[in-house]
């Protein structure tokens, strides 16, 4: 039987509720198609602040490296926001991200029809959206030196090499080529001298690329045309902050933030987490969505495991759980047959796959 190790941190606030049912979602699809998943569990984040110190203890990042996999919850809340900056929760993740080179970060956002009604824009507008927004992760302003606030100003330095460019558009290129042929790449190159080298670099990596649609937009116009005519974009390239941003807008065009997956890849080990936060507000009231972070589980089959048809199996029995009506309460609008808790939608994902 086919083994596989994955190093589990399920995080913060409803890191752990979340983590918990992409667990129980994997362990029942794993029966199904006969493999195994050796799960190991580490702390990061806030909850490693706690018990280390740190937010990314040695033991973590070394677990993480030695895995097939990392499926990680989410991390950070208010109990650790005032700790200076390289002891916060968040830079424990950008350390992980840095040191796994996961540089590639992609994060589907389609619209279920059974959701149709659950977005808050209209029917006719969002129908069909399927976009892939490949985001680069290891990069731009997050990791740019030299960085520093103090007492009477701040700053932030945004810098890109062409190499870095060059990787992440292949991977946007090589998206394109597998679903509609269109890449659109966001950037702001009236203002900023990074944005003018990523056109550069860009255009000359879709000269490799001649079936694929090259479009460029600013990110102004992007924020806007995403809730215009979504339907517009397929691929959305960009760097780091930009891609933060418009994807929990496009999560937002899907119905809720609780339903966006991610895959972060490029070194020998994928990062594949959810795209939302801890969520402080809602953490211990059982009413998280867990979909975003199974969907996300999903995305590690595929990509790091090539457990391609256990994969579909997930998203199989979550579109026929949704389609008969059940839900969390941020997707629960007059069509919801069952408002669910968060471990109760992940048994009935679970139970469906068992069924299929
Ligand atoms: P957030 O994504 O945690 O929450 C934003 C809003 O979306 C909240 O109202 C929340 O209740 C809701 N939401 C998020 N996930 C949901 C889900 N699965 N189901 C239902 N509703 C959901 O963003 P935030 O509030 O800005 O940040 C909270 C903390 O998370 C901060 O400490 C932040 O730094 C951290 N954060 C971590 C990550 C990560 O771990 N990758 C990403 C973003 C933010």
């Amino acid at each position: 039987m086919k083994s596989y190790n994955i190093c589990v941190i399920k995080g913060d606030g409803i890191g752990p509720e979340i983590a918990d049912e992409a667990i129980k979602v994997l362990d029942s699809v794993s029966a199904k198609f006969n493999f195994e998943l050796n799960y190991e569990y580490y702390l990061m984040g806030g909850a490693a602040i706690d018990v280390f110190g740190e937010p990314l203890p040695d033991e973590t990042l070394n677990g993480a490296r030695k895995s097939d996999a990392v499926l990680f919850g989410a991390i950070g809340g208010e109990k650790w926001d005032n700790l200076p900056r390289h002891l916060r929760p968040e830079s424990g993740l950008l350390k992980l991200r840095k040191s796994l080179n996961a540089y590639a970060n992609l994060r589907p956002a389609m619209i279920y029809d059974e959701l149709i009604n659950a977005s808050t824009l209209k029917a006719e507008v969002i129908k069909g959206v399927d976009i892939l927004v490949v985001r680069e992760l290891t990069g731009g302003l997050y990791f740019g030196q030299p960085r520093e606030k103090l007492e009477d100003r701040a700053y932030n330095t945004m810098t890109y090499t062409v190499s870095e460019i060059e990787r992440i558009a292949k991977i946007a290129f090589e998206a394109a080529m597998k679903r509609r042929k269109k890449v659109c790449m966001v950037d702001k190159a009236n203002v900023l001298e990074t944005s003018q080298l990523w056109r550069e670099v860009t255009a000359k990596v879709a000269q490799n690329y001649p079936d694929v649609t090259l479009e460029y937009m600013y990110v102004d116009n992007a924020a806007m045309q995403l809730v215009r005519y979504p339907t517009g974009f397929d691929v959305i390239l960009t760097e780091n902050l930009f891609g933060d941003i418009l994807s929990d807008e496009a999560s937002m065009v899907c119905g809720s933030i609780g339903l966006l997956p991610s895959a972060s890849m490029g070194g020998d080990v994928g990062i594949y987490e959810p795209i939302h936060g801890s969520a402080p507000d809602i953490a211990g009231q059982g009413i998280a969505n867990p979909i975003a972070m199974i969907l996300s589980a999903a995305m590690m089959l595929r990509y790091a495991l090539g457990e391609n048809e256990a994969a579909n199996c997930i998203e199989n029995a979550i579109k026929a759980v949704l389609k008969d009506g059940y839900r969390t309460k941020d997707i629960a609008k007059f069509d919801a047959v069952e408002i669910c808790t968060t471990s109760e939608i992940g048994s009935i994902i679970s139970d469906y796959i068992k069924k299929q």
